[in-house]
């Protein structure tokens, strides 16, 4: 980007953009990825790279159509993810900030994450990213395990995730995040300790750590299905997932969601607006939004998706600004595929369940003021059996925290709030 968006000229923004003066997290979805990992449902293609100009060109107008109906809203958090914005064509990053830079009100000091396979990291890359205003990187390296790291169908090994990482604090970056697999077939205990040394000698700011899931349709689903590949199994990921926060305690690192830890201070602020509940508007191919109580996708085929983008930026030419933010506009939005309006027992489910992800807990009246109901009142049945079978607990300063012996079950817990 040729100018950050941290510094250059801002549209003006407060309560008459029509998200609020709240300000919004924005997601960028990239579709492209140089090949598909077998474990893998996220909406990325391979094969596709003919379509990148078209891509940013749809990304770029879908983003100018909203920056002219939501009337500039304010930015916190930027969060290209996918697929792998790596692997776009250098320029292409700089140009969609840019674009985001010229439409939006991007606050000073917003976190801009790429999403990054480490094959993709070279110097030269690394140094555009960051020339073009990316200050996160949130790299892909799942396991220093070669033989796993084979088995994922992933395309770098171990020694390139290192040189990965050490190419972005080369050019400059100093938040970094690393995602890792555990629970995998095959996946040894000593194997798992092994990677977990090793990205912590690192010294990465942030660690995201996930349970493989077996998804359906996916070629590892298959696999394990057809017997080719053990089962995953769950007491094996328990004694990994309990080992993992033994070591980065250790390692000085802060277990502050259920699934990730991080170097003081360097806690995901996108990801925190999703756990809190926030609004955030997604851009790309089958992107997903939360903006006033709509929730909204856009169209998954990259190709149908770039020309109701198209038609989008005409249509919002015509429009102009919005007042509000209503199901009835975002039905008529060519990009957008599908639409639910969240309702007042599902938004009081959603706070209750994203707060709690958050280890630290949650402050019931804060928390019931922003969802607009007594959430102690509601589900007062609900915290009463949670407490007593020790899944809940009551912090001494009165905040509602998730029992430790339930961060591995957390999804039993959540679901007693639907
Ligand atoms: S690189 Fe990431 S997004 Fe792409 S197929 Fe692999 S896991 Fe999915």
């Amino acid at each position: 980007m040729s100018e950050s968006p941290a510094t250059g000229p801002a549209p003006a923004i407060g309560p008459a953009s029509a998200t609020g003066s709240d300000g919004i997290a924005l997601y960028v979805h990239v579709p492209f990825c140089l090949s598909k990992c077998p474990y893998c449902d996220f909406n990325t293609y391979q094969g596709i790279e003919a379509q990148f100009g078209d891509y940013r060109a749809a990304v770029t107008a879908e983003i100018s159509a909203w920056s002219r109906t939501l009337a500039h809203p304010a930015v916190n958090t930027i969060f290209l993810g996918g697929g792998t914005p790596s692997y776009l064509p250098d320029g292409d990053v700089a140009r969609i900030l840019d674009a985001i830079a010229a439409g939006f009100a991007v606050r000073p000091n917003a976190e801009i994450t790429a999403e990054c396979n480490p094959n993709d990291l070279t110097p030269a890359r690394c140094a555009n990213l960051h020339a073009a205003g990316v200050n996160r990187v949130s790299i892909g390296v799942q396991s220093m395990d070669n033989g796993l790291l084979a088995l994922l169908g992933r395309r770098h090994d171990a020694a390139e995730a290192a040189a990965a990482l050490q190419s972005c604090r080369r050019a400059g970056f100093n938040n970094i995040n690393l995602d890792l697999m555990y629970g995998l077939p095959q996946q040894t205990p000593a194997q798992w300790h092994d990677t977990i040394e090793r990205v912590t000698a690192l010294s990465p700011e942030h660690l995201s750590l996930y349970a493989l899931t077996l998804e359906d349709g996916t070629p590892l689903r298959r696999w394990v299905t057809d017997g080719r590949l053990p089962e995953p199994n769950p007491d094996l990921a328990a004694d990994m997932y309990d080992h993992a926060r033994a070591a980065l305690s250790n390692a000085g690192y802060h277990h502050y969601e259920i699934s990730n830890w991080c170097r003081p201070g360097r806690e995901s602020q996108h990801n925190l607006a999703y756990w809190r509940n926030r609004q955030w508007l997604g851009v790309g191919p089958g992107a997903h939004s939360s903006l006033a109580n709509c929730r909204f996708w856009t169209t998954r085929s990259p190709r149908d998706y770039a020309r109701q983008a198209t038609a989008w930026r005409q249509q919002a030419a015509a429009a102009g600004r919005w007042a509000t933010v209503s199901a009835e506009r975002l039905t008529a939005v060519p990009t957008v595929d599908g639409l639910e309006v969240i309702g007042s027992d599902t938004a009081a489910a959603e706070t209750m369940f994203l707060a709690l992800r958050l280890l630290d807990g949650m402050d019931l009246t804060a928390a019931s003021n922003q969802a607009g109901v007594n959430l102690a009142h509601r589900y007062q049945t609900e915290l009463s059996e949670l407490l007593s079978d020790g899944l809940l607990v009551r912090a001494a300063d009165g905040r509602l925290r998730l029992a430790e012996a339930a961060y591995l079950v957390a999804n039993q817990v959540f679901t007693r709030f639907l």
